[in-house]
């Protein structure tokens, strides 16, 4: 195993576990196996069981698996948006989000606040003819964070419309009321710490109903996965196509593994951890903290201004086997991002610490 410990938002320092449940998986032939067969069906529901209590997700949400978190907004405009979508833009992933409803053929519409900044609940002006609205739990290009009270509030306000939740850079942290959003999706090689290649959509019963009434009137929701399909695999532990058999293994084992850990510990532990590292940003003067207002700044990736050369000082860093993620285009020389997943231990969290601050 590498010495190097991986700081990046994505992909990024694997689950502690991860090599054994992947030697395991070898073992028992998990690539080999049919799709089709029992083992498969049993894994696909211990995945999903595991997911349901780490998250807290209700009987009335699919669990179903894409090829990326990109896929899921896709599949989420084709088959929960006829015409209208509203986007809450405050970084590259919701925009780019908001850009897909375009070349879909939808008439998306955004809202935008300057990069770095959050949405105060009390500012945001949902257009009437909205059917969805696209929220960022975690945009990982600036560090922001949307409290989850702001989501619910968000909901609450809107109870007509679906509200989609993009938490690929944070899930499992944020605690959702599954009664106040729709859809919320991830992809597995962010904070869950695993190998690339698989995305995960959860999705309630309305968002079903919206797909079934598009479908009715003679919408192309998807050919692929559309959402009609997918559930009605799902209801048997099935997917329509071969699956990432070995992700969808390996996402239970760890999701089961963070049970045992606690997810109120793991939350707890990633305050810890982001606490320190902001703590150093702010007393250090070489470096500042991007996102200004503190309730915006996100737990799982730190967003730093460096006032030496980022790409620099990421290369003085990687050579003590640390991984620092660069900033995001636009501030790739002027800027770090830290992901502060499950993953990265609170010493490893020291241990950068200490070698930015000797730097
Ligand atoms: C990484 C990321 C995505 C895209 O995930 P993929 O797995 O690359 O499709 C979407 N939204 C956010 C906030 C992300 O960080």
């Amino acid at each position: 195993v590498s010495q190097k410990i991986y700081f990046t938002p994505g992909p990024a320092q694997l689950y502690p576990s991860v090599e054994a449940h992947l030697k395991q998986a070898l073992w028992e032939d998990i690539p080999s196996i049919s799709h089709r067969s029992n083992q498969f069906r049993s894994i696909y529901q211990d995945t999903v069981e595991a997911l349901r209590e780490l998250l807290g997700l209700p009987d009335n949400f699919a669990i179903l698996f894409t090829g990326s978190a990109t896929e899921v907004w896709e599949r989420l405009l084709q088959n929960c948006v006829e015409e209208t979508s509203f986007h809450l833009v405050n970084g590259e992933f919701s925009k780019k989000f908001y850009e897909f409803g375009h070349l879909l053929q939808k008439k998306s519409l955004k809202q935008e606040v300057e990069v770095g900044k959050g949405f105060e609940v009390a500012d945001i002006q949902v257009d009437y003819k909205a059917e969805l609205i696209a929220v960022v739990h975690n945009e990982t290009s600036t560090g922001v964070v949307t409290p989850e009270a702001d989501i619910q509030q968000i909901k609450q306000k809107n109870p007509q419309r679906l509200v989609a939740v993009d938490m690929v850079s944070s899930a499992p942290y944020p605690q959702l009321d599954y009664r106040l959003v729709d859809s919320a999706y991830f992809s597995v090689q962010k904070a869950f710490g695993l190998p690339a290649g698989l995305g995960v959509w959860l999705v309630n019963e309305k968002c079903l109903a919206k797909a079934e009434s598009l479908e009715n009137k003679k919408f192309t929701t998807g050919a692929h996965h559309r959402l009609t399909n997918l559930w009605k695999f799902f209801e048997k532990y099935e997917t329509p196509s071969t699956p990432n058999v070995l992700g969808i293994y390996l996402l239970g084992k760890i999701a089961q593994d963070m049970l045992r850990e606690g997810v109120a510990n793991i939350r707890k532990a990633t305050d810890r951890k982001a606490q320190i590292l902001y703590d150093f940003l702010q007393q250090d003067s070489r470096f500042e903290p991007f996102v200004q207002n503190p309730k915006h700044r996100s737990p799982t990736v730190i967003v730093a201004n460096t006032v030496a050369n980022a790409p620099d000082l990421i290369k003085k860093i990687s050579a003590q086997g640390l991984i620092m993620g660069s900033g995001y285009q636009t501030f790739k020389e002027k800027q770090i991002r830290i992901a502060n997943f499950p993953a990265v231990s609170l010493a490893a969290v020291e241990q950068l610490r200490e070698a930015l601050a000797q730097s």
